[in-house]
């Protein structure tokens, strides 16, 4: 019989980096009903393309890690709502490892919005697999490491007669590692180049760690209506630095590279961003005028019918993979701006607490294309749309 331990005498709230504070950075309403209550999003299709880009790069490296099989690895998928066809599909056919993946996504609750978004994950696995996997992966030392650590509680606003939860507070994240001994011994591989070339001087024995977006490459500059990722995401990957040197026996962590997947198979909306972005000088990655990826970029027509540009591998993997600098002013900087996204979200949680109204106590404050996917934007009280606009959104309509 199994006897049930005591708690500890005092709380100590958990935070993970993505699923809490950038969520709640994203917009602090959504994260309120997405997070923090019992029910699953209905339609979490940025949760679940997350969880499946990251289940099957991990899948696959294992895979590779044990039996290393030439690239590109063959992606027979499963066709939606169905059963393969293709009996003889090998072991790391990426339909194989995505079909293991998207049962345990499913056994969470967790499924693709539509047949859409679905296809867009498995060409973007396909394509990370095709271009970037033959460089990533051989450079990769630990994969899937959890690092968690604890902060003292940052000063609340808390409501009169409350009190933060505890003392301290829990931050955790999982990464993948990248050791000094590694890059040393692959001098001739395009990662390893493009990390010497933008942070030059590395020496000593040091590690980078690795972290994947379903996402594609965030402007530098946030255009109007939308969000700070550019720096959000550099704090968090400093911030990962800050909870690995919290473990014994590491070494110290002198960048971080984020590979924003969806670069490295862009849809009609991401070029259209691109082009955007482009106009608007807010990103640092774009074709040199009068290269091939130039004249692929901008011949090319936005439309249903018209097919996506070819640009070179080159320009995708610099388009995917974002090098950020790590060093303890950084550190210190991105750990200061964590602490006051906890110090808010208990604020809000007290508040709620104490008031018993969720809408008024969590900022509604969503980017455009966050609240064009949002579960509810149809009872928000600040959809972007109707937000600084004077109007009022429409009150929501029963069904029927
Ligand atoms: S509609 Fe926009 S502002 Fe409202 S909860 Fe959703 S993301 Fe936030």
């Amino acid at each position: 019989m199994q006897l049930p331990s005591r708690d500890l005498p005092f709380e100590v709230p958990q935070y993970s980096l993505t699923g809490d504070v950038l969520s709640f950075q994203r917009c602090g309403l959504q994260y309120r009903y997405y997070n923090r209550s019992s029910l699953p999003p209905s339609r979490p299709v940025q949760l679940w393309t997350g969880e499946f880009v990251h289940g099957v790069m991990e899948e696959a490296f294992l895979y590779w890690q044990l039996h290393q099989p030439s690239f590109p690895w063959p992606c027979t998928q499963t066709p939606w709502r169905g059963f393969s066809t293709s009996p003889n599909r090998v072991d790391y056919d990426l339909g194989v490892l995505g079909d293991q993946v998207e049962a345990r996504l499913r056994a969470s609750g967790k499924t693709p919005r539509n047949r859409n978004a679905r296809d867009a994950a498995y060409r973007r696995v396909d394509a990370a697999i095709r271009l970037l996997a033959p460089h990533l992966f051989p450079l990769i030392t630990v994969v899937e490491e959890k690092l968690s650590s604890t902060r003292p509680m940052p000063a609340v606003n808390a409501p009169p007669g409350q009190q933060p939860r505890g003392d301290r507070f829990e931050l955790t994240g999982i990464v993948d590692v990248i050791s000094s001994v590694s890059l040393a011994a692959q001098q001739n591989n395009p990662l390893v180049q493009m990390i010497n070339s933008q942070i030059p001087g590395l020496s000593g024995q040091f590690d980078i760690i690795v972290d994947y977006k379903a996402a594609r490459r965030p402007p530098i500059t946030p255009p109007p209506n939308s969000k700070a990722y550019w720096q959000h995401e550099a704090w968090q990957v400093q911030t990962y630095a800050w909870l690995r040197a919290q473990q014994p026996n590491t070494n110290p962590v002198r960048a971080g590279i984020l590979i924003y997947v969806n670069e490295l198979s862009p849809s009609q909306s991401d070029l259209n961003d691109l082009k955007r972005e482009i106009t608007q000088d807010i990103t640092d990655i774009f074709p040199a005028s009068g290269s091939p990826d130039y004249y692929a970029l901008n011949t090319w027509q936005s439309g249903q019918s018209q097919s996506l540009p070819t640009f070179t591998t080159d320009f995708l993997l610099q388009r995917a993979v974002r090098i950020v600098p790590v060093d303890t002013a950084a550190i210190d900087q991105a750990v200061t701006q964590i602490d006051n996204v906890i110090s808010q979200i208990e604020g809000c949680a007290l508040h709620e607490n104490a008031t018993g109204n969720i809408p008024n106590n969590w900022n509604a404050d969503g980017g455009a294309s966050d609240c064009d996917a949002c579960d509810f934007r149809r009872f928000c009280p600040s959809p972007a749309q109707y937000r600084g606009s004077g109007q009022t959104p429409p009150p929501p309509v029963a069904p029927g």
